[in-house]
């Protein structure tokens, strides 16, 4: 059957290339310690970077709201759907976010995809960091705007494209602020600086910032003293919150447009207010629990000291993201192989996530890492780092 080839010749090719991506088996909760193809191992490739999401408290709240509020939200929030948790949740973060409004989409690709093709589209253009996240890249293919990538946090180049684009109706950057898997952190404030000079509108994609960077966890818009400054800001309740689903925080008007022009807000229905509930449980928490936070970075600074010491190349990381480059994709599956086998789960990551020959383990640290969880894991790290000759 030609159609049977079709799926086994392209598998086999990815195979052979060492890009063939395959599930692995979790069984219980999603922790530190996880029970992986039934073996305990230590994780170390979550974006769960607080503990929060088998926290008690927030499961608590779940069950609460279920209690109250049922488990499906039965249509759209435009429709029938706009339950009271939802509302809640908006509430909390436009608050702790110190913006006029808020609203939640069911995931921080739908927020992206939705968002960017409800604001901008043929005439417009938009300027989009090279590494920034896929669904950033779909959103902005699904606009039908003008696309222009511009190399990894290199401002002067753009300035160079905006200088050219005055021609546009509108003009727009977008961006993660955390890479999520470089680790490193965008030069917002020059891009905000180019945005106002050449009148150009601001997105930023909070995804592994919020809960992480800043004074109060509010991500690296505040980590950066840009608060006010940024027209559109967007992150995901699914990382350091523990939870599920995406918000965007602006202006009343920005998200009164929002619900009436994003079509992965208006065709699809809300989120189970129970996950809401969650969230909101969660972002209190951030807020009242600095310390999760100060331990995070703690365990973040003592893990890529210690694995730059040793030799890897953590690549520019300035954040719990902390990639180890083995270039080759074959040599970076065989790392993370090796590792699993002596109880360190980290995950090779290859093209197309990441440009060819920038193959890499991607680490993230947890809060909820103990001490001898990150001296077992620099070991091992070292014991395969030496067998693989990476170091
Ligand atoms: C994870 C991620 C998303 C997608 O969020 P989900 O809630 O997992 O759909 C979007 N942007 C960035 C930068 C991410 O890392």
């Amino acid at each position: 059957m030609i159609k049977d080839n079709f799926l086994k010749n392209i598998l086999d090719d990815l195979a052979q290339k060492g890009l063939k991506r395959e599930l692995k088996s979790l069984d219980g909760p999603q922790n530190a310690r996880i029970m992986l193809n039934g073996k305990e191992v230590l994780n170390f490739c979550s974006n769960n970077y607080l503990g929060l999401a088998d926290d008690e408290r927030l499961c608590q709240a779940a069950i609460e709201c279920i209690k109250k509020e049922g488990l499906g939200s039965g249509a759209s929030r435009l429709v029938c759907g706009n339950m009271s948790a939802h509302r809640r949740l908006e509430r909390k973060i436009a608050q702790f976010k110190g913006v006029e409004s808020c609203l939640v989409f069911n995931s921080g690709y739908a927020a992206n995809v939705g968002i960017i093709s409800g604001l901008f589209g043929r005439g417009d253009i938009i300027f989009s960091d090279k590494l920034n996240h896929a669904s950033i890249v779909d959103g902005i293919i699904l606009s039908g705007a003008e696309f222009k990538r511009y190399p990894h946090k290199d401002v002067q180049a753009l300035e160079g494209f905006l200088k050219n684009a005055g021609g546009f109706k509108k003009r727009a950057i977008i961006t993660d602020t955390v890479f999520s898997m470089d680790g490193d952190i965008t030069p917002l404030s020059e891009i905000s600086r180019l945005a106002e000079q050449y009148d150009a509108w601001v997105m930023v994609d909070e995804a592994h910032a919020f809960g992480v960077l800043g004074e109060k966890g509010k991500g690296a818009v505040e980590y950066l003293g840009l608060d006010g400054k940024i027209d559109i800001q967007m992150g995901t309740l699914s990382k350091a919150v523990g939870s599920f689903g995406a918000y965007v925080c602006g202006s009343q008007e920005l998200i009164d447009f929002l619900v009436n022009k994003s079509r992965s807000f208006i065709y699809s229905t809300a989120l189970p207010p129970a996950i809401a509930a969650a969230s909101l449980k969660a972002i209190e928490i951030i807020e009242n629990e600095p310390q999760r936070r100060e331990k995070l970075w703690e365990n973040t600074k003592y893990l890529k000291k210690k694995l730059d010491d040793l030799g890897f190349d953590t690549l520019g990381s300035q954040t719990p993201i902390i990639p180890v480059l083995a270039k080759e994709s074959k040599l970076a599956v065989e790392f993370s192989r090796r590792l699993l086998a002596e109880g360190i789960f980290v995950q090779a990551i290859r093209p197309p996530t990441v440009p060819v020959n920038t193959s890499r383990l991607r680490v993230t640290v947890m809060a909820t890492h103990s001490c001898n969880d990150l001296d077992l894991a620099v070991e091992k790290f070292m014991k395969t780092g030496k067998e693989l000759s990476l170091i």
